[in-house]
């Protein structure tokens, strides 16, 4: 997989997002983290200058796109992660297990894991499935 600068390019074309500077970045940002972020961190990753507001319109504009998802969490902060590449819009955010790490307490998206297939009882239908596993993560683990 490429991680040339215009695969970011190409991502926000492919989902029909206009080319600005603010959404490379941020889909950079979440690319490269293997964890997932809040706003406030992808605030304070970006530096000094960062409009909110329009911090806040480019991740709601992705998540609508299907470019990244919101990763269930134990708290009142979304925090995001960049979706494979590989996923197909709205098809993508709960199909995979996420980890939080108790030590660290960062949140991983585990897209190898999928999500078992639960059988339900008669008359009671699932609309999303939030599989959040929590623990010590790779790197939080004795040497
Ligand atoms: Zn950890
Ligand atoms: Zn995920």
């Amino acid at each position: 997989m490429s991680t040339a600068p215009d695969r970011y390019v190409q991502l926000l074309a492919q989902h029909s997002l206009r080319n600005t500077a603010m959404r490379r970045a941020v889909l950079e940002l979440l690319s490269r983290t293997p964890f997932a972020l809040s706003s406030h961190d992808i605030e304070q990753e970006l530096g000094p200058g960062v409009d909110r507001i329009t911090l806040y319109r480019t991740l709601k504009s992705f998540e609508e796109k299907g470019l990244i998802h919101r990763v269930p969490e134990n708290s009142d902060v979304s925090k995001y992660a960049a979706c494979s590449i590989e996923c197909s819009q709205h098809a993508h955010f709960d199909n995979h297990v996420h980890f939080k790490c108790t030590n660290c307490q960062h949140v991983y998206c585990l897209n190898q894991v999928s999500i078992p297939v639960v059988t339900l009882p008669a008359k009671f239908e699932a609309i999303t499935r939030d599989y959040l596993l929590a623990g010590v993560c790779r790197e939080c683990q004795p040497a």
